[in-house]
């Protein structure tokens, strides 16, 4: 199946099984930006929860914070969003459909990657065991004459972002003769800066109205309160705060579903060190990212790091975690090494002291920090992109089942009786009411039991169990895997016992120490 279809078939899915709805449905949706139902609440609050304890507890020297949304508007300008938090945006006069200058350019420069692939996997297909990769990439004129042209669009492109030319993108932008996917045309406009950040006004106009902005990260929110977290809960460097929270941009362009949002949330850590330390933390954050990734076990080959080449205004080390997405590698994470950017910043505008005293080398100094920050919606997309699985069964059917981490999967348990009589119904329930409190769990008596067990596996329940005539007189049930659908008498009393670790976040991050 095209990864095209395949992504269509996930939010489809989504929609389907109450994972996610288009915001204002009834009202045709509002772009970019999406609700969660009563399964994709779960899973999000699981994915957080993850994140959340693997920071928080298993890490003694990082708190959390929970920071408002609405902030002084200085701040906005000593982080510098307010004069750089911007996209170079372009419209295509015929179509009138507008873009991001860059991302045409990076998509062109995908394609000359896919290009080289495509080359190298006809030569293996035609050499076959014969053929010596590194030697048909470093000699084949096909193949170098792509990458030449690749790298040389790769270096103007990343000289234009770094001094912002927004004449220089335009220009490439002809030169690569880039055409809109929807009219065809070159009917190109200038290109202009688009700030990201919404904003609205606080305060009656009575008493004249304040321009504030609806946050555009939450990392500032951690920024700004550092001092108070680190004075009342007596902190000493390194150490990290961790939030979750929304953040707002008025993306540009928002297409692909829940992965670019309006409205979305973060999970981000600010991680306080010593100045001249942050390359090591750097490289320890790095490292830590990636386990508490893979640790999910979707195989390690879905994911890879991206170290950014044009960096941010703050930042002096910047890398993506990058996850397979249907549509290719994207990043559902960043990890920056800030500087002591912000604190500085906010030293500056606010006119107020917040240097921390290292009591060990009896100074005085802002500290670096290093950052982690992931998209909760883009973690969401991410597990259910690799979770989604259409399988084919020996007897000619197909089921889809999504084959979710027990531990982030929204039900854990289904407890099904085989028919709606006979005192079954109320087995079952008297098993739900028991169980409800460890973990969740559902009852349900509608259908077929094929049925009942296609529509669990659909959401990603790990087990079913089923109780049936037997049952009254042994107090055992039928369990059954979701994943291997194999299925096992066992106890009820057993029950809990079986289940509980392996759906825990507890047994996630386990694996993380
Ligand atoms: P992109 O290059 O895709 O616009 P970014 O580099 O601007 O992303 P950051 O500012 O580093 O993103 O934000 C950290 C994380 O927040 C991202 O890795 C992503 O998971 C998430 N994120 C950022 N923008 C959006 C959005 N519009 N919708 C959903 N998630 C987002």
């Amino acid at each position: 199946m095209a990864q095209e279809d395949v992504f269509k078939k996930i939010v489809a899915h989504c929609k389907e099984y109450g994972f996610v709805f288009p915001s204002s449905d009834i009202y045709d949706g509002l772009a970019a930006v999406y609700d969660y139902g009563q399964n994709g609440v779960e899973l999000k609050n699981n994915i957080k929860q993850y994140w959340w304890q693997s920071m928080v507890l298993l890490h003694d020297n990082i708190v959390g914070i929970d920071s408002a949304i609405f902030m002084h508007p200085t701040i906005w300008k000593a982080s510098g969003h307010v004069d750089a938090f911007n996209d170079p945006l372009i419209d295509n006069r015929d179509s009138k459909k507008r873009y991001r200058a860059d991302v045409l350019i990076e998509d062109e420069i995908a394609k000359y990657d896919d290009k080289i692939e495509k080359e190298v996997a006809k030569a293996a297909k035609r050499f076959k065991e014969n053929f010596d990769e590194a030697k048909y990439r470093a000699t084949s004129p096909k193949v170098l004459e792509l990458q030449e042209k690749r790298d040389a669009l790769h270096t103007r492109y990343s000289a234009a972002m770094n001094a912002m030319d927004l004449n220089e993108l335009r220009q490439i932008i002809l030169d690569e003769e880039i055409v809109c996917p929807i009219s065809g045309t070159r009917n190109w406009t200038e290109v202009r800066q688009f700030n990201l950040m919404f904003s609205t006004e606080m305060g009656s106009t009575a008493d004249g109205a304040m321009k504030v902005y609806l946050r555009p990260e939450t990392a500032q929110g951690i920024f700004v309160n550092y001092l108070n977290v680190q004075k009342t809960g007596r902190m000493k460097v390194p150490f990290g705060i961790a939030q979750i929270g929304k953040a707002f941009r008025n993306e540009i362009v928002a297409r692909q579903f829940i992965f670019r949002m309006r409205e979305f949330e973060q999970m981000e850590m600010q991680f306080f060190v010593r100045p001249g330390t942050e390359m090591e933390w750097f490289s320890k954050w790095k490292e830590t990212r990636m386990k508490w990734h893979q640790a999910l076990g979707f195989g390690a080959d879905h994911y890879r790091f991206h170290d950014h080449e044009k960096l941010a205004h703050y930042a002096n080390a910047a890398t993506d975690v990058e996850f397979l997405m249907p549509f290719g590698f994207k990043e559902v994470e960043g990890i920056h090494s800030r500087t002591n950017f912000d604190l500085s910043q906010h030293e500056k505008y606010s006119g107020k002291s917040i240097k921390y005293f290292d009591p060990e080398t009896n100074e005085s100094y802002t500290p670096y920090v290093i950052e982690t920050s992931i998209g909760v919606d883009r973690m969401f997309l991410s597990v259910m992109s690799a979770a989604y699985t259409e399988e084919q069964l020996e007897n000619g059917e197909t089921r889809v089942v999504l084959k979710l981490p027990a531990a982030l999967a929204p039900v854990k348990l289904a407890v099904l009786p085989l028919v709606k009589k006979d005192g079954l119904p109320e087995k079952a329930r008297e098993i739900v009411n028991d169980l409800k409190f460890h973990f969740n769990t559902i009852y349900d008596e509608k259908d077929s039991i094929g049925k009942r067990y296609r529509r669990q596996d659909a959401v990603g329940t790990p087990y079913c169990v089923t109780v049936d005539h037997d049952t009254l007189n042994d107090n055992c049930v039928t369990l059954r895997n979701r994943d291997t659908m194999q299925q096992e008498r066992v106890a009820i009393s057993d029950l809990n016992g079986i289940i509980a670790d392996r759906v825990s976040i507890t047994s996630l991050l386990k694996k993380l120490q």
